[in-house]
């Protein structure tokens, strides 16, 4: 595969495990090691050029950066909300940007990366989706923004990443190959060596690509948009829900759990006399007490997209919504509100950045045929 620079994926220094840096060495008559050496200075020296990597000799950074340029992303603008959360956006080799978000939490810090520039399933409330997708991310460019957050994180006094969602802007199974290879290469030892179950990855529901994923065994954790507990109402709020509505998404979250014993989450924005009434919480109760499973639903208070004709709901509405479905023994929490004040719904900053850019590329979803519909 190629993108469309017709760089090959395996020329792209970036996304090679440990295993096909060595291998690429050799190939140059170059010892096996140098080539753990240049994963280790890449993802934990941060070197950014070959220059970077001292202990190579002078020849072998010379001939790499001839014949596998590293084409490591930079960074463009920096925002730092007021609660701690810092959204950055990111410039592509190619001049395409994504953007990157680096979240404080009591344990630690998380960074939700991108997968795609841009997204193709138009779901009816998100930024992200507004401009279609452009191209996929390589496995590295993904990497590469775990990079870039650390290590503004690191100058500001931060220290180690604890967490990687892949919850920014695209569709992470619409990207297969290249985010399980980006997963592998967090997890690999010589790197950042974190745990699989320290990476979230959340889909929009890609049926398909949950069973792939769940045979795997990464194991890594899985979340689904759900956002709705009837097919009608989903697909109002998500197109996909017409190739893979709720009897084919519930049954691939439940097989995901199984195979991989990972406790999957729902997450749901809460959308005013949308999808937030008692009426609709109880329909959700039932729909996941019909298939009894360790679940979990996450409650998002809705970041507005001024291009989106909806509205938060009101806390209150988000609270009884919780108490009602956890008094059903259903773990159902809220999720922090994080860095309302920089943009932080994915996909906000870059799609601004572009209508400023390149105008020409705005395209408007088409108005939906109605704004109510709340079942009950
Ligand atoms: N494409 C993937 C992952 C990226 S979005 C997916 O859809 O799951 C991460 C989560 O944020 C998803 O649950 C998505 O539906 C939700 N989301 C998108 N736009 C949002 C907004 N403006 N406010 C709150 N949540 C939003
Ligand atoms: Fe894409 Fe996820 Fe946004 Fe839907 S919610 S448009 S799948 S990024």
């Amino acid at each position: 595969m190629s993108d469309r620079r017709g760089v090959k994926d395996e020329d792209q220094p970036l996304s090679w495990l440990p295993e096909t840096w060595a291998e690429r060495l050799s190939q140059m008559g170059a010892p096996a090691y140098r080539g753990r050496q240049a994963f280790e200075w890449i993802w934990r020296h941060d070197a950014r050029t070959y220059d970077d990597i001292g202990v190579w000799p002078k020849g072998l950074r010379q001939r790499m950066a001839e014949r596998y340029p590293l084409r490591r992303v930079s960074e463009i603008r920096v925002r730092r909300g007021s609660d701690g959360t810092t959204k950055l956006l990111l410039n592509l080799a190619d001049g395409e940007r994504v953007e990157t978000v680096l979240l404080p939490h009591d344990y630690g810090t998380s960074v939700c990366v991108s997968s795609q520039v841009g997204c193709n399933m138009g779901c009816t409330f998100c930024a992200s989706g507004l401009l279609g997708r452009v191209r996929n991310l390589t496995a590295g460019e993904i990497m590469d923004q775990v990079a870039a957050a650390s290590a503004t994180h690191r100058a500001a006094g931060g220290g180690a990443v604890h967490r990687i969602d892949l919850m920014g802007i695209g569709e992470p199974l619409d990207n297969y190959d290249q985010v399980v290879r980006f997963c592998r290469l967090a997890h690999a030892a010589l790197g950042l060596n974190l745990g699989y179950r320290h990476i979230t990855l959340s889909t929009s529901g890609v049926v398909p690509a949950i069973y792939r994923l769940a045979d795997e065994r990464l194991p890594i954790t899985l979340a689904v948009s759900l956002h709705a507990p009837n097919d009608a109402l989903r697909l109002r709020l998500m197109p996909i829900n017409r190739a893979y509505p709720l009897a084919r998404l519930i049954p691939a979250a439940r097989y995901y759990f199984e195979q991989t014993g990972r406790r999957v989450s729902f997450e749901y924005a809460m959308l005013r006399d949308v999808n937030d009434g008692p009426a609709t919480a109880r329909e959700l109760v039932d729909l996941l007490t019909a298939t009894p499973m360790a679940w979990h639903v996450n409650l998002i208070p809705w970041n507005p997209v001024p291009e989106q004709a909806y509205e938060p709901s009101p806390m209150a509405e988000v609270r009884s919504f919780r108490d009602l479905v956890q008094q059903h023994g259903i773990s159902c929490t809220i999720r922090r509100e994080l860095g309302q004040d920089i943009d932080a719904a994915c996909g906000q900053l870059r799609h601004r950045e572009e209508a400023d850019r390149r105008p020409s590329r705005i395209r408007r979803n088409p108005p939906r045929s109605s704004a109510g519909g709340q079942s009950g």
